[in-house]
């Protein structure tokens, strides 16, 4: 988020300086899918956001090839006629068709997309607004970009522990004032900001996600893939998916899993995911969730799913209103805390950056 802030403010004339603790970006925008996902959203606030952010990608696209940006929309794959009604239900709430949401049937996803369906699937709710960008690549790819530029300051391996009306003190004990401070440190980092006495409701909160990746696989699987639970998750879907879906499966159920999955450049699979609600305690990965994201493809394609290679866990922070897209708190004059985008920071990191932005700029 903080990258996508300073790749708009630089546009400007503003002198940007970013401090990133780490020797590389390593958060949450590197940790997760890189999932642009349109199909899930609620109308209103979330969705334009999220459609804004989309075309702001492609702006960052045309300077920045590296973050591999994929419009190649998304399957969600649809294994009973509960999970066929709650598409077509959900298709039917939107005439004007805001995310580009069809039905396909199993042979149409073949002579589409090349993909042959397992046998207990029976159609597919193809979102033709999904779209992907590399999350291993494209914060790195911008950041580098950003250094690039005479208006921006990068400073790696710099951590900030103090902000103090608008001066940031870092580890190294540098101390330097600026015009305006934006806070995005995720999931980690509300120490910074700890000296100001945020509001009871400012609700942030975290979610743990377990994440896997495969070997390499020859075959080529273009959109992302989604199942049926998905629908469950999706706040666009989960009016209909409560009134048609029964009971989720056990296992996924005990670890708030759906199955996303996307192919990278080099042919590797990622694969997830499971949420864990602010429990900031838990490290261990099970390995029976681990591997049930590879089953659970394997049951849905008629493809080669390589075995997983890696397993890792990502955090991010959630603005608790859900229907608060995110939240950008005024922590103190000129210091604005911008944070909470949740599972969906991918997708709306750049819409949350021209707001910024223009709160920037409003300033007297
Ligand atoms: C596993 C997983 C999968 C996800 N999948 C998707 C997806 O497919 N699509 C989607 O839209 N969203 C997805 N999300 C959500 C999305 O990744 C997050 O909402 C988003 O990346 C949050 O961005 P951020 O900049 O707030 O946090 P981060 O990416 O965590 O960035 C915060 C940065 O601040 C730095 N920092 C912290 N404290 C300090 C300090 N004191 N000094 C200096 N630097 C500091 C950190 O090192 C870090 O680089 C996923 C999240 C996870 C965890």
């Amino acid at each position: 988020m903080g990258t996508a802030i300073a790749y708009q403010l630089s546009k400007g004339d503003a002198t940007v300086t970013i401090y990133e603790k780490d020797d590389a970006p390593a958060g949450a925008s590197v940790r997760n899918f890189g999932l642009v996902w349109i199909s899930g959203r609620r109308g209103g606030e979330e969705l334009r956001l999220a459609l804004h952010s989309r075309e702001n990608w492609k702006d960052v696209a045309g300077n920045v090839p590296e973050i591999s940006l994929r419009e190649s929309g998304s399957l969600t794959l649809l294994s009973s006629q509960s999970e066929l009604n709650v598409a077509e239900e959900a298709i039917e709430s939107d005439p004007a068709n805001q995310r580009d949401l069809h039905l396909l049937t199993t042979d149409e996803v073949y002579d589409k997309y090349q993909l042959r369906l397992a046998k207990g699937v029976i159609a597919a709710l193809e979102c033709g607004l999904d779209a992907m960008v590399d999350p291993r690549k494209a914060v790195g790819a911008v950041l580098q970009y950003l250094t690039d530029r005479p208006n921006v300051d990068v400073r790696l391996s710099t951590q900030v522990t103090s902000i103090i009306d608008r001066s940031i003190t870092t580890a190294r004990g540098d101390r330097e004032e600026f015009d305006v401070i934006i806070v995005t440190t995720g999931a980690a980092g509300v120490e910074l900001i700890s000296p100001y006495a945020l509001p009871d409701d400012i609700g942030v909160s975290t979610t743990t996600l377990v994440m896997t990746s495969s070997y390499h696989t020859e075959q080529v699987i273009s959109p992302a893939i989604a199942d049926g639970d998905s629908l469950r998750y999706y706040p666009f879907f989960q009016p209909f998916a409560a009134k048609h879906l029964g009971e989720q499966d056990h296992l996924p159920k005990s670890h708030g899993a759906q199955l996303l999955a996307r192919q990278l450049g080099d042919g590797t699979l990622i694969m997830g995911d499971s949420h864990y609600y602010d429990d900031p305690t838990r490290f261990k990965i099970d390995i029976e969730i681990a591997s049930y994201f590879r089953d659970r493809l394997d049951g849905l394609l008629e493809a080669e799913i390589p075995r997983i290679e890696k397993v890792w866990l990502g955090t991010y922070a959630r603005a608790t209103d859900p229907i608060r897209p995110y939240v950008a708190h005024p922590v103190a004059d000129g210091v604005l805390y911008v944070t909470g985008a949740g599972g969906m920071g991918m997708t709306i990191s750049w819409a949350i950056a021209d707001e910024v932005v223009s709160w920037i700029n409003a300033r007297p």
